[in-house]
């Protein structure tokens, strides 16, 4: 990405300390996709690699990942799934548990969401520790999906998700980095 592009993208987005708790800087994307510019700029960046009919799906992680990834899959003529939190999804789903920083939680997908072998494109806002975007990643792949890639608009390199990502074997993506949590 043009350099210019990269600092204007990492300036869109909002730095908030201590939200939701002490010591958490919370990267805000919302001034991000309010600004037309800014959002189609992260939209044709994470899109970039792709040609239409690369993709099958692209896979949103709720909720975050709905905006980017519906965009996306817009752009490289891709259907797009959805990945909710569980009980919000009307017909038979998968799931799987998870763990959060305290507990566990479960994600779902439509059983019918995906065809098996289909190439699919896994989308969220951020990766940090990478628990969610690996859950998505074993329900995705219990679905037959072959993943091409897990695309972020920002990674925490220093939580180890992306590296979490890539030791299951998934090219992972993502535009702008943040030192710290
Ligand atoms: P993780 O499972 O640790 O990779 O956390 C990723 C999920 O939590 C993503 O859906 C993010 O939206 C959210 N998240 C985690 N840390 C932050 C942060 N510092 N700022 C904003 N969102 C975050």
């Amino acid at each position: 990405m043009d350099p210019r592009d990269l600092e204007a993208l990492r300036s869109a987005i909002r730095c908030i300390p201590d939200y939701p708790k002490p010591g958490i800087m919370f990267r805000d994307i919302t001034t991000l996709l309010g600004d037309a510019t800014m959002f189609q700029l992260a939209v044709a960046e994470l899109a970039r690699p792709w040609r239409e009919g690369d993709i099958g799906r692209v896979a949103g992680i709720e909720a975050r990942g709905f905006i980017l990834g519906g965009a996306v899959a817009h752009r490289v003529g891709a259907g797009f799934v959805p990945i909710r939190k569980k009980g919000k999804l009307p017909h038979q789903t998968v799931r799987v548990a998870y763990s959060l920083e305290y507990g566990l939680d479960e994600m779902e997908m439509h059983r019918d969401a995906l065809v098996p072998g289909e190439r699919v494109l896994l989308i969220d806002d951020l990766i940090a520790t990478g628990g969610t975007a690996e859950a998505a990643v074993k329900l995705l792949r219990s679905l037959g999906a072959e993943i091409l890639a897990a695309c972020f608009v920002i990674d925490l390199p220093e939580l180890g998700g992306a590296r979490r990502l890539e030791d299951l074997g998934v090219t992972v993506r993502s535009l702008v980095a943040f030192q710290g949590h």
